[in-house]
């Protein structure tokens, strides 16, 4: 393969010919496709609908503790819910408040209460001048909005293999004290699919930061979605490397099973310290006087343990693995060695991360939609939708059968050709 910067714009002209043709037979087909966002396929949803059956009119309906779980209480969750999250969480059911069907939820919870209450006793941030965020790009654009939504300014932190700069987390969130939080999705990254290495575990849980209630939002969405048996990242357990540097309030770890069981029909869970979950639940105890304990004892009666989780991930993991090596290797096979594009081959989550020449994502992701192909918009994985680049575009593979995922992919690649020729052309 020669890279594209190495061909002469003789070659340049014609490569674009031929490609153009080949781009307008794909375009002829009239085909529809999304590969826009990380949903699980119909197969996925599928594997859980057991999970309908467990519980009928003859069922007991009384948790552990004997909680009727048709009535109100147990305001923090089911006993048996707290264990099985708490253990998939890697804490103590201590630590644990199992809360509705969205984690989304409860981090927008936590910046709104943030914003009006405070933290912990502190000033409420709405009564500050500036509020800060820290926000290791590219990342999940929903926590990006989440702080737009709150007019928090967001300071973009690049992230390495080994996760955010943590130079730069250490300086701005020891020196700043309008710095209140720092976004993480510290396993299987999305969309990079990158997990925090020890070391960068243990610089978080040492942070020294100016303002007393700043806070790590560890968004460990995916934790268990390992793609291979043999090759699984480990992450370390932040509540408890939080509490050996003495700075155990610092965290906040939150978790679903949106992408396990059901999306949007899950189980949520915050796990802190119990400082912070009295905190939490202070205002928790004004918004409801309980969750849904009837899908907790649901998700419980299915799952058995944390091995049943693991054995259902296993089953997420036959059907979508496929589906990842499908795109990897058509990026390999169409554009390894072009020097147009480079991408990460994740072990587990939800995405591909794809880095495009410079100054060519939106016009890759807009080629690919004249196709019929939607992909996810490109900068959206940066605040405020901009990409100070352009060049990051997610890749979600897991929404699409294999057979549209094989198409999807050329067209993806037959644009990241034509628009990097367009670019090198000038
Ligand atoms: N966090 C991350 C990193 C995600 O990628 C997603 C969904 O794509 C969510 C949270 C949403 O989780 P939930 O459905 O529990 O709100």
């Amino acid at each position: 393969m020669t890279a594209y910067k190495d061909l002469s714009r003789e070659e340049l002209k014609q490569l674009k010919d031929s490609l153009e043709k080949k781009f307008a037979q794909i375009k002829a087909k009239g085909l529809k496709m999304d590969m826009s966002r990380g949903k699980p396929s119909a197969e996925q949803l599928n594997l859980s609908m057991g999970m309908l059956d467990v519980l009928d009119s003859s069922s007991t309906m009384f948790c552990e503790n004997g909680i009727d779980c048709r009535n109100y209480g147990a305001l923090d969750g089911i006993p048996e819910a707290k264990k099985l999250l708490a253990d998939m969480m890697e804490v103590s059911p201590d630590n644990v408040i199992v809360f509705g069907n969205s984690s989304l939820n409860i981090m927008y919870d936590t910046v709104a209460r943030s914003m009006t209450h405070g933290v912990m006793g502190s000033t409420p941030w709405c009564k500050l001048d500036k509020i800060k965020f820290l926000c290791p790009v590219p990342g999940y654009d929903r926590h990006f909005g989440i702080t737009e939504h709150f007019g928090i300014e967001m300071i973009l932190i690049p992230m390495s293999e080994d996760g955010p700069d943590m130079d730069m987390v250490e300086e701005l969130a020891s020196t700043d004290a309008a710095v209140k939080g720092i976004w993480c999705v510290p396993k299987y990254s999305n969309p990079q699919g990158i997990t925090y290495s020890d070391e960068t575990v243990r610089r978080f849980a040492n942070l020294k930061p100016a303002a007393e209630d700043f806070r790590i939002y560890w968004d460990n969405a995916y934790g268990v979605h390992h793609l291979y048996e043999d090759r699984q990242d480990q992450l370390l357990e932040i509540l408890e490397e939080c509490k050996k540097a003495g700075n155990p309030d610092m965290v906040y770890k939150f978790s679903s099973t949106s992408k396990i069981s059901f999306s949007g029909s899950g189980l949520a869970a915050l796990a802190a310290s119990k400082a912070n979950l009295k905190d939490v639940s202070s205002t928790m105890k004004m918004q409801t006087i309980g969750h849904d304990k009837i899908n907790q004892l649901r998700h419980v009666k299915f799952f058995k343990d944390l091995e049943g989780i693991h054995a259902h991930m296993r089953k997420h993991a036959e059907i979508i693995r496929p589906k990842f090596e499908a795109v990897l290797t058509t990026l390999e096979n169409e554009l390894g060695g072009l020097e147009i594009g480079s991408w990460i081959a994740p072990r587990g989550g939800y995405f591909i991360s794809f880095d495009a020449l410079e100054g060519c994502a939106k016009a890759i992701v807009a080629k690919a939609k004249e196709a019929g192909l939607v992909m996810t918009g490109a900068g959206a994985t940066y605040p405020y939708g901009k990409d100070p680049h352009d060049s990051n575009i997610r890749i979600a593979p897991t929404y699409p059968t294999l057979e549209e995922l094989k198409e999807a992919t050329e067209i993806f690649v037959l644009s990241v050709k034509l628009i990097s020729v367009d670019k090198l052309l000038g």
